[in-house]
């Protein structure tokens, strides 16, 4: 037999999973399992840097420098922040996260992921914090700031929600929802295991910046139609996560945490 199919030799692969993790694999599946696909950034060897663009006000470097080195503790990638070029409308940039922040209204969300990926590759990135409600004492929180800044930025490596109840127990991740910010403001340990399982292997091309060309379609963020299909729901019943085909095996991914 040249190669067993994928669907059989699943359960092999599973079962020695098993028999060498035993009772750690089975107390962390329900959470340890979180990436939103099989996608990632393509790249020919670990660790490797995603470059974050700092378009923000003086006022959350502080929370960016903080998201930045809470994923750096990640053993598969670090995060560099560069000089930002996204400009007003926030701009995508090929090879990037640029991570920006305004008054973007009454809009409804907190913040927002947008990830362009190709295949199953990423090839660039988006994270939009909303002053409009992070102005209101109820979000101008360390805590609030930290999550929401921190989730954001998780998606762009490929990572979905731990969680998406906000009333349940505080998981002690960015990656769960929660009507609590305070012990959600950092990755936990399952982040990092799940990054480590997403990029196990490695590409023989590169998808990070290599330039600096803006080639992204811009999603006008102020038109949830524009986001494509919600393909996702939190406990409030609000859809999470959207996704927009652009053809030619082009995806962008738009991740939302609600304001309340
Ligand atoms: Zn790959
Ligand atoms: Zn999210």
């Amino acid at each position: 037999m040249k190669h067993l199919p994928f669907h059989r030799s699943l359960p092999l692969f599973l079962s020695a999973v098993l028999a060498t993790t035993g009772v750690l694999l089975f107390s962390t599946t329900a959470s340890a399992l979180h990436s939103w696909g099989s996608y990632h950034w393509a790249r020919t060897s670990n660790p490797f840097t995603v470059k974050l663009g700092d378009n923000l006000s003086a006022a959350w470097d502080p929370y960016l420098a903080t998201t930045s080195a809470d994923w750096s503790v990640s053993a598969v990638l670090d995060t560099n922040i560069v000089t930002g070029q996204g400009r007003k409308n926030c701009r995508a940039t090929n090879g990037r996260v640029e991570v920006c922040n305004a008054k973007y209204g009454n809009n409804g969300w907190l913040g927002i992921a947008q990830v362009w990926v190709s295949g199953t590759h990423i090839t660039q990135g988006t994270v939009k914090v909303n002053d409009t409600y992070f102005n209101k004492p109820v979000y101008n929180t360390t805590a609030w700031k930290n999550l929401v800044l921190c989730q954001e930025v998780g998606h762009t490596f490929g990572l979905d929600h731990q969680d998406e109840n906000f009333s349940n127990v505080n998981l002690g991740t960015c990656m769960d929802y929660s009507n609590d910010p305070t012990p959600n403001q950092h990755p936990n340990i399952h982040d990092y295991e799940q990054l480590e399982i997403i990029y196990a292997h490695l590409d023989t091309t590169t998808t990070l910046a290599s330039n600096t060309a803006q080639t992204g379609q811009d999603i006008d963020v102020s038109d949830p139609p524009a986001w494509g299909k919600a393909i996702e729901h939190d406990s409030k019943g609000r859809p999470s996560k959207f996704e927009r085909d652009l053809g030619n095996g082009r995806k962008v991914h738009t991740f939302v945490v609600w304001a309340d």
